[in-house]
């Protein structure tokens, strides 16, 4: 796959995806990342990118112009651009699947107070990884392309790492646990040293729905229309 960024600090998403698992894959050739900068397409002494905002207000505005070229730079027929900004729609694993599908991801990086609205018609997607305000929609891209990089296939060394995970299914996933079988006094559930796959897949089954009810009930998914008849009689 290949992604590129339209930001202002290109750094912000390089270092953190030059590491682990995304660094890897990036140097076997799965993930294919550029960068470009806005700042090399304005063409006043200062470079300028960003202005004061129209009908006043507080922080500066990135200007559409070299966002625009920029874009330009970087988008082919089979690219799917992608405005990160908190007002899109909410990044979740189902997105990443989705777009782990596509060819060439772009990713448009807001800074300061965001980008002139004019540029919002340029993307597919407009995208948010959470309601909050970020600095910048760099730290939004390294998430993004993180969780999409490991779904591509031969990423993640064993095959059905993804398969059953967190999100994956609807449910969180069931809680892991590694040597030593006691630690501090603290025992590993006995079901996952009995080596009984039944009562081990079992065990995992009934800890995702009580962990999914307990943190996160608008995950849990509404019971099937037979066993919910049964329950009511
Ligand atoms: N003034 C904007 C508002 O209130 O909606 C916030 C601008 S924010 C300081 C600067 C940039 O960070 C945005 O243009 C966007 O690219 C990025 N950003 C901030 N929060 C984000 C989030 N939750 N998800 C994705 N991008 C975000």
């Amino acid at each position: 796959m290949r992604v590129d960024a339209v930001t202002l600090f290109p750094g912000m998403i390089d270092a953190p995806l030059s590491e682990s698992i995304v660094g890897r894959a990036r140097a076997e050739g799965f993930l294919e990342l550029g960068f470009v900068n806005p700042r090399d397409f304005t063409e006043d002494r200062h470079r300028t990118v960003d202005d004061k905002p129209y009908g006043g207000g507080t922080g500066m505005v990135m200007m559409a112009e070299p966002v625009y070229r920029a874009l330009k730079k970087v988008r082919k027929k089979n690219s799917f651009v992608i405005l990160l900004t908190p007002k899109g729609r909410k990044f979740d694993q189902a997105a990443a699947l989705e777009l782990a599908k596509k060819k060439h991801l772009v990713f448009i990086c807001g800074h300061y107070e965001g980008i002139d609205e004019r540029v919002t018609p340029l993307a597919d997607l407009q995208l948010s990884i959470g309601d909050y305000v970020l600095t910048g929609g760099e730290p939004a891209a390294v998430a993004v392309i993180d969780a999409v990089t490991r779904l591509i296939p031969g990423v993640l060394r064993k095959g059905d790492a993804t398969v059953n995970e967190t999100f994956t299914d609807g449910l969180l996933e069931a809680p892991h646990y590694t040597r030593p079988a006691v630690w501090r006094g603290s025992e590993v559930p006995a079901a996952l040293v009995s080596g009984n796959h039944k009562l081990i897949a079992e065990w995992r089954g009934k800890q995702a729905a009580e962990l999914t009810g307990k943190h996160r009930p608008d995950l849990a998914r509404p019971p099937k229309p037979a066993a919910a008849k049964k329950k009511g009689k």
